[in-house]
């Protein structure tokens, strides 16, 4: 029987996510698989949470990653702080907002939601207003708006919300490996990510982290979390302690990924990292503006690692993306929701953001368009 995995063609990943993976991180998932609970496996996973610790820069304790990908880690942070009636804010302005207001309606939250213009930033004026006016228990927010590559004033947020009884819980799934994330210093409670963004590793687990008042707000629950799986009362004995209790089997190989993902990122260095994804950002921005392709988000809350470009006139989306991933083995996203056949999307997350790839991508577009 054919077997397809020996016709892969290796495709430089320049969308919304997965990135490309150095060969580092996929050698390290095919090293041989330990037990879950072997003591040097769990060496292993203490150290992931320790490289997590430095590089959202936190003393929380419980910061792991979940097994599953970001979406998994949204569920896991809604899940484990509400209870019915409780009320949240989520702030939209794309589409993994909206996702986040799915995922606490469905668990019984009372959602507000403020929404503002794809394209744009939330605006904290706004959020200040509204918190005059109602008290919640989580605020929320998208650090990177994939959807439209608007970066969200996170730090400004937090800065509201200092003193307050609200936890601030921050997706930061496409901003963590790309941006710099202070975790302790901004006021933020919750956060959740995924490794296949700027952490340039396949897609699959989900680091979260609870600060301890969001801890204390799990353990005070008047119910049970109504997901076994996610239920971090239970996994923390896995990821905790002396006695390392089973939970569910870990996804071991998965984790051998991200720990040699984190281990790139702090050989080069967090500040080296994320000045190459904004000067390759300004590579392609120059680039496309003389091809005379123009930004979607203004310059001062544009994401570097995801590049929201208006469609030229004369091109056809799909036919133009078809031909970038047929003929040159580049893959750029589509726009999504209201901007769908209007924006492509140009990821250059982790790995991917180099300038070889900027040029190819450049020389390919010229010819294609
Ligand atoms: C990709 C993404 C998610 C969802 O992650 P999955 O790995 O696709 O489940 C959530 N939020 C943002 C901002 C993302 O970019």
């Amino acid at each position: 029987m054919k077997n397809l995995l020996n016709h892969i063609e290796e495709i430089t990943l320049m969308g919304p996510g997965p990135s490309c993976v150095d060969t580092s991180v996929l050698n390290a998932m095919a090293t041989p698989t330990l037990g879950h609970l072997d003591p040097f496996f769990i060496q292993i996973m203490d150290s992931i949470k320790e490289r997590l610790q430095l590089l959202l820069h936190t003393e929380n304790k419980l910061t792991i990653p979940v097994s599953g990908t970001g979406s998994a880690g949204m569920e896991t942070c809604f899940v484990n702080l509400i209870e019915k009636g409780d009320p949240v804010l989520v702030l939209i302005n794309g589409v993994f907002g909206m996702r986040m207001q799915d995922v606490a309606t469905r668990l019984g939250a009372a959602v507000d939601t403020l929404e503002f213009e794809w394209g744009t930033p939330v605006t904290v004026a706004a959020v200040r207003e509204k918190l005059a006016e109602k008290s919640y228990k989580i605020v929320a927010v998208v650090h990177a708006e994939t959807s439209t590559g608007v970066k969200n004033p996170v730090p400004d947020i937090g800065q509201l919300l200092k003193g307050s009884n609200t936890l601030f819980l921050v997706d930061a799934v496409t901003s963590f490996g790309g941006m710099e994330i202070r975790m302790d210093d901004w006021g933020i409670d919750v956060l959740y990510s995924g490794t296949q963004k700027c952490l340039s590793c396949p897609p699959g687990l989900a680091p979260v982290s609870f600060s301890d008042r969001a801890v204390a707000a799990v353990k005070a629950r008047k119910t049970k979390v109504p997901n076994w799986y996610l239920d971090l009362t239970m996994i923390i004995n896995y990821w905790e302690g002396a006695t390392r209790a089973y939970h569910h089997t870990a996804p071991v190989n998965m984790l051998y990924g991200l720990y040699q993902a984190l281990q790139l990122i702090l050989e080069e260095g967090e500040t080296s990292v994320c000045q190459r994804h904004l000067d390759n950002h300004l590579r392609l921005v120059d680039g496309l503006k003389a091809l005379g392709i123009d930004m979607l988000v203004a310059p001062d809350c544009r994401l570097p690692m995801l590049n929201s470009v208006h469609i030229p006139e004369n091109a056809e989306d799909a036919k133009v993306r078809s031909a970038l991933l047929r003929e040159h083995k580049i893959e750029i996203g589509a726009g999504l929701g209201p901007l769908a056949g209007k924006i492509w999307r140009i990821g250059l997350m982790g790995h991917t953001a180099r300038p070889e790839n900027v040029d190819r991508l450049l020389a390919a577009l010229k010819t294609v368009l």
